[in-house]
């Protein structure tokens, strides 16, 4: 099977959209704009044996390759609408490929992103997806726009994915529901786009959490100026798995500083709470108020049992062992 093979079998659907002016299959796509709007451009790699282990489930790939670049789209604020894929592949392997991009286009089809370009080609297996999203000129949400006094929430539940990552690495099939369900957190990630587009115009600053909270909210601190943050250790949102599987402890020291989760952490003046909070009912999605951004640089705990916990060695690195 070659490049062009690939792409008609599994890619290419039979038409585009209004906005597709040239698809895949020249050598360049075209795209209109739409009226009045910008482009917010993402991209991400992930590498076999850096970001996920030998063996990963293809449909589980496909999903997440895509899932990781709507992630910053949605820290953006920003509509998702086109996306690119490079595929290195150590083989044309047609089930592998089947199962790829059945996740990918499941993905896709969601969020109406159509995919207009990509390249394929053999070697150790890679997967690079570009994405494309537009929002109204003017209404980006960077990382740099957080002021003291700012609350900081939270979607979903936090350091789920980085216990699923654990129960990966001990190399048994879990039999209990609830690592499953963890294990399904870190493998296919929900893009928290629709949350991402509401927040223009209410949060201050906002990005997505793949490297775990305190790194991450790091980067939002830094790029709004030197600023810091004060979190109430229970607020943090963990996950009823999570707490079953490692108790209470092990779940919060893992929604501090675990990666992967692909939720949203974004900052909000307090005149906008009452919106915020609405959003949580209209979506049916959990957001939850962890603290406050203060003018004192670094990041504080409080709370009764914040003495157990520290904010210091955090960050999320990226490495499986060969075969791992
Ligand atoms: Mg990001």
């Amino acid at each position: 099977m070659d490049e062009f093979e690939i792409i008609d079998r599994y890619f290419l659907r039979g038409s585009y959209p209004t906005g597709v002016v040239v698809g895949i299959s020249d050598d360049g796509a075209v795209i209109e704009n739409p009226a009045g709007e910008e482009t917010v451009l993402a991209t991400d790699t992930l590498v076999e044996s850096v970001h996920f282990p030998v063996g990963t489930n293809a449909l589980d790939l496909g999903h997440k390759s895509l899932a990781v670049n709507l992630s910053d789209l949605a820290a953006m604020g920003a509509v998702p609408r086109w996306a690119l894929l490079n595929l290195v592949l150590p083989q044309a392997d047609d089930d592998w490929i089947s199962q790829f991009s059945l996740g990918f286009m499941s993905l896709a089809d969601e969020y109406d992103v159509v995919l207009i370009g990509g390249d394929t080609c053999r070697g150790p297996l890679c997967i690079t997806v570009t994405v494309v999203g537009t929002l109204p000129a003017g209404t980006a949400i960077t990382r740099g726009g957080a002021r003291p006094g700012d609350q900081i929430w939270i979607s979903g539940s936090l350091g789920d994915a980085s216990i699923g990552l654990g129960i990966v690495q001990a190399g048994v099939d879990p039999a209990d529901p609830d690592e499953v369900w963890l294990m399904r957190r870190l493998n296919a990630p929900q893009p928290r786009v629709t949350l991402g587009c509401s927040l223009r115009g209410l949060a201050s600053a906002a990005i997505d959490l793949s490297d775990g909270l305190l790194a991450d909210l790091g980067h939002i601190l830094h790029y709004s100026g030197g600023l810091g943050a004060v979190l109430e250790v229970s607020l943090l949102p963990v996950s009823p798995a999570a707490l079953a599987v490692c108790g209470q402890r092990a779940a919060r020291s893992s929604a501090l500083a675990g990666g992967d989760d692909y939720e949203l952490c974004f900052t909000v003046p307090r005149r906008h709470e009452a919106e915020i909070e609405a959003l949580e009912k209209q979506q049916d999605h959990q957001i939850t108020k962890i603290g406050e951004v203060c003018a004192d640089e670094g990041i504080q705990l409080t709370g009764p049992d914040s003495k157990h916990y520290n904010v210091t060695g955090a960050g999320h690195l990226h490495n499986w062992p060969d075969g791992g």
